[in-house]
C-alpha cells in the first residue's frame, strides 16, 4: 500500500497525507489542529498513528498547526534548517525534537524515502518532494507546489512520477483582471510566486510518460481561479495527447479520497 490524500489545498492551508501498511505522515500542516484530524477522520484514517510530519517551507498556509499536530501526537517535526530558523517562534516546542533535512538530500520516515528538492519561491528555503515506498522502484509520487516556475531541476525530478500533486494556481487572465492590487499580482506571477493553469500544463507536458496515472491539481486561488478552469485546462491536454489518468482538483474545503500512488 501506497497511498496520498490532500487534506485540504489553497492559501486558507495545506496538507497532504501520505500512507504506507507502516508509515503514515503529514506533508506540511498548514490547518489547525482540529481541522487537519477533522479531515483526517473525514477520510476513515485514524489520526493517532502520525510518525512525522514534513515542512516545505515557513508560510503560515503550510506551518499554521505544525507545532500543534506535534506536541499532540509527539511526533518530530522534519524541516530544513533555515526555515526552522525563521519560523520557529510560531512552531514553538516540538518535544519529540526537529529533524533537519538539506536541499537535494533523501530522508526516511519509516519506510517511505523522502528526497528534497529547491523550489523558486519567496521564502528563505522553498523545498518540493519525489516520495517513494522502500523497496518499491515501481511508483513514485511527486509534491510541487508553490512555485514561481518549472525549473530544470524540477522537471528531472518529476520525472517517471506514477502520480503528481501540482500547484495550478491562477488563471492568468482572472489574476490580471482581479481584485489584487498590483504588487500582489505582481508577486504571484513572479518568477518566486505560484504557478499558473498554462504553467501546470506546461509542466506536465514535460514528464508525461505512459506510467503517470494520477494528477492531483492543488494550491488553486480562490480569488483567481476556478476549478472548472484548471480542470478543462489540463483535461484538453491529456485528451490531446490520448492520455487517460484520473485528474483530479484538490480544495480547501474536502479531502481528495487516497489514491493509490
Ligand atoms: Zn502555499
Ligand atoms: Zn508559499
Amino acid at each position: 500500500m501506497f497511498q496520498a490524500s490532500v487534506l485540504a489545498s489553497g492559501s486558507k492551508g495545506n496538507s497532504i497525507l501520505i500512507r504506507t501498511e507502516s508509515t503514515k505522515i503529514l506533508m506540511d500542516a498548514g490547518l489547525s489542529g482540529r481541522k487537519t484530524i477533522d479531515f483526517i477522520r473525514s477520510i476513515k484514517l485514524d489520526e493517532n498513528k502520525l510518525d512525522a510530519v514534513v515542512i516545505s517551507h515557513e508560510h503560515s498556509d503550510h506551518i499554521r498547526g505544525a507545532g500543534i499536530i506535534c506536541r499532540k501526537f509527539k511526533i518530530p517535526l522534519y524541516i530544513s534548517k533555515p526555515t526552522y530558523e525563521v519560523c520557529k517562534e510560531r512552531l514553538c516546542t516540538i518535544p519529540a525534537g526537529e529533524k533537519y533535512f538539506s536541499d537535494r538530500s533523501t530522508f526516511t520516515i519509516g519506510n517511505i524515502e523522502i528526497k528534497a528538492f529547491q523550489s523558486s519561491h519567496d521564502v528563505v528555503d522553498g523545498n518540493n518532494f519525489t516520495l517513494k515506498k522502500i523497496g518499491d522502484d515501481t511508483r513514485k509520487l511527486s509534491i510541487a507546489t508553490d512555485l514561481g516556475f518549472s525549473s530544470k531541476l524540477m522537471i528531472m525530478q518529476l520525472k517517471k512520477s506514477t502520480s503528481i500533486i501540482l500547484e495550478s494556481n491562477h488563471d492568468i487572465k482572472m489574476l490580471l483582471e482581479g481584485s489584487y492590487p498590483p504588487h500582489l499580482k505582481q508577486r504571484i506571477k513572479s518568477k518566486q510566486g505560484h504557478l499558473s493553469n498554462e504553467q501546470a500544463v506546461g509542466v506536465i507536458s514535460q514528464v508525461v510518460h505512459p506510467g503517470l496515472k494520477n494528477i492531483i491539481l492543488a494550491h488553486l486561488s480562490e480569488e483567481n481561479n476556478l476549478p472548472k478552469i484548471a480542470e478543462k485546462l489540463m483535461r484538453d491536454y491529456l485528451k490531446s495527447i490520448n492520455h487517460d489518468l484520473q485528474l483530479i482538483v484538490a480544495s480547501q474545503y474536502r479531502s481528495t479520497k487516497l489514491i493509490d500512488v
